[in-house]
């Protein structure tokens, strides 16, 4: 079929790759990747790195990493860059999952050969991002401030219901639910304090 509207640079099919990077600085919180043994040590990587993304200004205030979950090692990390990259999916979690995903070479962390996994995100999930953990491969995942703390900072996580983890936890995923909260919504208070935009309210 004949289309008469030429390709545009900007515009779709112009347009055929799609970059997702880390920012630069994150390279300082993947130097050392074991010793993640427990879950406080993992959540406090998550925090930090949503701290500095906060500090940095290259993102919102939420960070999230993927560890095995018995040697603790870190596989992956990810920190909201839904401005920087103009990408509305490009939440903390979706990209450590990404990434988790590329470095194994799957797009499931489940696959033969692959040792359990677990997110770890300084926040609980949006609708998003706990879709995205059901098709992720991880067993469990851990978050610390819980939806209300990023809400009343302006956030709107969307549809997630009681229903929405069962229906997680039915298929095996473990939940741990409000891990060092009170550090957790500390950073969703400094972006506020910051005048940090809210790109989804
Ligand atoms: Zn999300």
């Amino acid at each position: 079929m004949q289309n008469d509207v030429p390709a545009q640079p900007g515009f779709f099919p112009g347009v055929d790759v799609v970059t997702i990077s880390l920012p630069a600085w994150t390279k300082g919180f993947t130097a050392f990747i074991g010793g993640f043994k427990t879950d406080e040590d993992r959540m406090r990587l998550a925090i930090a790195l949503a701290r500095e993304n906060v500090l940095r200004g290259s993102g919102g205030p939420f960070g999230a990493a993927v560890f095995e979950e018995e040697s603790g090692k870190l596989v992956s990390v990810g920190v909201n860059s839904v401005e920087r990259l103009g990408n509305s999916a490009m939440h903390a979690e979706v990209m450590a999952l990404m990434f988790a995903q590329a470095a194994a070479g799957s797009f499931t962390l489940r696959a033969p050969g692959l040792r359990p996994h677990v997110l770890v995100t300084s926040c609980e999930p949006c609708a998003m991002c706990l879709g995205a953990v059901l098709w992720s491969g991880v067993q469990r995942i851990a978050w610390g401030a819980p939806r209300g703390a990023a809400a009343a900072v302006g956030f709107d996580e969307g549809p997630v219901f009681p229903a929405s983890y069962q229906y997680l936890e039915d298929r095996g995923i473990r939940i741990v639910r409000g891990l060092l909260a009170e550090e957790a919504q500390e950073v969703l208070r400094l972006y506020q304090e910051r005048g940090g935009s809210i790109y989804n309210a």
